[in-house]
């Protein structure tokens, strides 16, 4: 069985690498180290909803309280409005036994509540990885600034543009999906007093604006997704011209009240948005992929950070079980299989939220677009916010047990 002598390098200290040094910890029990190329964590960011789904692992993981006391819970349901602000639907925001509801969370209040939750001097800073290689006791990592060491196995939890996936794995890289998102914060005190405490989505054609409350409700998260030829890389910093995104939503068609929200902007960052067909495999020996490096996927399900905590608890699941080195590839492989299958259906699904916002291919009928949000309601609850990552890895296992 592994135990607190094998090491595990976990490559990338965003919310899907925290949140396995977390699970690998305390349910796998091995020795992990982060290596995050960022000089200090959390520096920059936006919001991120921390759905249903992935609190109920942070449950289980013993920090949902430190990360909700961080957040802000909204007040009830969000709402999908068409460009001039009138309601289409409602959005779902809790699971079916309402034990939990979505929490806004700024991505530097997760980063460092997660931090805080790692075993002490585990998370390296500055340490970029610029080459992995397997070897028959193990596998060397290098890092930029010269260091290298080896470990037992290693997780790649870089994110899109993953290191680990590009130079080990044969396998196809994301692509842009042609649009890009203007990202950022404001602070709540300058909202309207009567702004609502929700998430609410805008969508006109090609284009859609979202915003939601973040940091007990101190600040407001927005987002607006515009078609760009402009392929930019994610990179959580690049700045973005707010007079760019207020042209974006300008004019008579726009709602007045989201034209007054963005006049409120007075900082964006930006995203070139990409997407990945399902990959077929992303573990080879002892190396494995999580979060964005495995699955990138468009954002329109709100579910990227959601889908590496689940897959954090299941891999913590499965390598606690593996025995000696063959067990941990073969732990790795089992993984991937289980998470295959459910991440497929984020991203074809988040695909399709997308272009049903951006009342695109078939929803550019919109009594079908409208038709469809209402009745999508019940599968994000069902689908996405229902689903316990926990009993799925724990039956899965019990069904490998039997094999
Ligand atoms: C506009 C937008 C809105 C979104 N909203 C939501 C939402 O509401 N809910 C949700 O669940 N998801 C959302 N997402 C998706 C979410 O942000 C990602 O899925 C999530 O950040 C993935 O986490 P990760 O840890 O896999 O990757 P990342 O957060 O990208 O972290 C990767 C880490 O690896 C580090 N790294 C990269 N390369 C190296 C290297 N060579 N060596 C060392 N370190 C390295 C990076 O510095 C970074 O810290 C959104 C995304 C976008 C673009």
């Amino acid at each position: 069985m592994v135990n607190q002598t094998t090491r595990v390098a976990i490559i990338g200290g965003g919310m899907g690498g925290l949140t396995a040094a977390i699970a690998l910890t305390r349910i796998a029990g091995v020795q992990v180290t982060v290596f995050e190329q960022a000089r200090k964590l959390g520096d920059v960011g936006a919001g991120v909803a921390v759905a249903p789904n992935g609190q109920r692992v942070l449950d289980k993981l013993g920090v949902l309280e430190q990360v909700k006391r961080a957040g802000a819970t909204p007040d009830g349901h969000g709402v999908y409005l068409d460009s001039l602000g009138n309601l289409v639907a409602e959005a779902a925001w809790e699971d079916s036994a309402k034990q939990y509801q979505s929490v806004g969370m700024y991505r530097p209040d997760l980063v460092n509540v997660l931090a805080d939750e790692v075993p002490a001097d585990t998370i390296r800073l500055g340490h970029r990885l610029t080459s992995i290689q397997p070897l028959d006791t193990g596998v060397r990592v290098e890092f930029e600034n010269g260091v290298h060491d080896e470990f037992d196995a290693v997780v790649g939890a870089d994110g899109v543009h993953s290191v680990v996936r590009n130079s080990l794995m044969q396998l196809p890289e994301p692509v842009y999906s042609g649009f890009i998102a203007f990202r950022g914060v404001i602070d709540a005190s300058i909202l309207p007093d009567d702004w609502p405490m929700i998430s609410q989505v805008w969508m006109g054609e090609g284009k859609h604006f979202m915003c939601y409350p973040l940091q007990q409700r101190k600040l407001f998260n927005y987002v607006g997704f515009v078609p760009s030829d402009r392929p930019l890389k994610e990179s959580w910093s690049a700045p973005g011209d707010v007079s760019e995104l207020a042209a974006e939503f300008a004019g008579e068609n726009w709602d007045p009240r989201l034209r007054h929200f963005i006049q409120l902007i007075d900082k964006t960052f930006w995203w070139g948005l990409y997407d990945h067909e399902p990959l077929t495999n992303w573990s080879l020996g002892r190396v494995t992929l999580l979060g964005d490096a495995a699955h990138t996927m468009l954002p329109h399900a709100g579910q990227g950070v959601n889908q590496a905590i689940e897959d954090s608890i299941t891999l913590a699941f499965f390598l606690k079980e593996a025995e000696g080195a063959e067990g941990i590839a073969e732990a790795f492989k089992r993984y991937t299989a289980i998470r295959m299958q459910r991440t497929a259906i984020l991203q074809n699904s988040s695909r399709r939220s997308g272009s049903q916002f951006d009342e695109q291919n078939e929803f550019a009928d919109i009594k079908k677009r409208n038709a469809d949000l209402r009745a999508g309601r019940d599968f994000r609850r069902s689908v996405l916010f229902d689903f316990d990552a926990v009993k799925a890895a724990e039956k899965a296992l019990k069904r490998f047990r039997r094999i």
